[in-house]
């Protein structure tokens, strides 16, 4: 078993970076186990933080990627792993660039959780290099992002991400696993690009506007909460009753909708 996450001595967790650093063992055994790291994986964790989950990754592997904002965090691990087994970016994920660091990239990650979405989003940019993502995110988050069509949690980014991933609910974590402990439970979260697409829309800017726009009126007939976006004509090109609700509506058919329009 993994012996307790160290934490960097004299380090006060910042806020705006989201810092809840795992400190439970088991967490961190069962979140490695899942990634099942072996050599030859092109890993990079974003956010090691103090390195709870860098260590025991770094068990399995000669060689990962680490992707760090906090100049100060990022200086403790420089001087903790050398150069020739951690590769050390300090850096905004939001602003990295992942396609430098290869082909077939495993992601991992006890993400900062103010931030998760934009880079949920940001990483689908990413996606033809990229072999696995595991998250660590809020409960709710993954939730939603797992949820099926006709749930209450279904909606934009269930819809935006099951568009390129398959995503895989794995474990919840509960608050006390972290210092500090965040107020909500959190869970761990798989996602496999799809390859290929189980269905490509003819036009993407058009479905994730469809999508947005959908959503941001989930309580309305899609008639209603389409009304600027798509005529009846194309409800009728599509098979589809504009009377349903958007919660209803699968990829697949959010696709065929978009692929209806003129
Ligand atoms: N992996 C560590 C652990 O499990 O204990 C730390 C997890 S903590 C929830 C999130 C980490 O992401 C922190 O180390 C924080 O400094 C870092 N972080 C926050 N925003 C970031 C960003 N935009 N880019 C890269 N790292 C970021």
């Amino acid at each position: 078993m993994a012996r307790a996450p160290r934490a960097v001595a004299g380090h006060v967790p910042r806020r705006r970076f989201g810092q809840n650093f795992l400190v439970d063992p088991h967490v961190v055994d069962r979140i490695v186990a899942a990634i099942a790291p072996v050599p030859g994986d092109t890993l990079v964790e974003i956010g090691p933080g103090q390195g709870a989950l860098t260590q025991p990754l770094l068990e399995h592997l000669p060689h990962m990627h680490a992707v760090e904002i906090d100049r100060d965090l990022a200086a403790a691990l420089a001087r903790r792993f050398t150069p020739d087994r951690l590769t050390l970016h300090q850096a905004d994920a939001l602003q990295f660039d992942f396609a430098g660091l290869g082909q077939s990239l495993r992601i991992v990650g006890n993400l900062p959780y103010n931030i998760s979405s934009p880079l949920l989003f940001r990483l689908t940019e990413y996606r033809e290099c990229i072999r696995d993502c595991h998250f660590m995110l809020q409960r709710e988050v993954v939730e939603r992002m797992a949820a099926p069509p006709g749930d209450k949690t279904y909606g934009r980014l269930s819809v935006m991400l099951q568009y390129w991933y398959a995503v895989q609910r794995l474990f919840r974590v509960p608050p006390g696993a972290f210092r500090p402990a965040p107020q909500v439970d959190s869970a761990v979260v798989r996602l496999t690009p799809l390859r290929p697409l189980a269905s490509a829309a003819r036009d993407y800017q058009a479905f994730s506007r469809i999508v947005t726009d959908a959503f941001s009126h989930r309580r309305k007939t899609l008639r209603n909460a389409l009304r600027d976006t798509v005529p009846l004509e194309a409800f009728h090109a599509a098979g589809m009753d504009p009377g349903r609700r958007p919660e209803t509506l699968s990829v697949v058919e959010f696709v065929r909708l978009s692929d209806a329009l003129p």
